[in-house]
């Protein structure tokens, strides 16, 4: 029961936090970076600094 609710909160239009693998919400993350004409989001401050010394470390995983 409840699944089209569950359907609604499920990761559909979530992303991955690249750095660590965290679903984040791209409506309520306040850290994001855009490398390449992609926008990332992250779960935290830290994450986004370890993402913006080293994007591609992350996104050619
Ligand atoms: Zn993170």
């Amino acid at each position: 029961m409840f699944d089209f609710i569950k359907k609604m909160f499920s990761s559909e239009g979530k992303v991955k936090d690249p750095v660590c693998g965290m679903t984040v919400d791209p409506q309520n993350s306040k850290f994001k970076s855009e490398f390449k004409g992609t926008t990332y989001y992250f779960c935290s401050e830290h994450c986004k600094s370890q993402f913006d010394q080293n994007p591609e470390q992350f996104i050619n995983l």
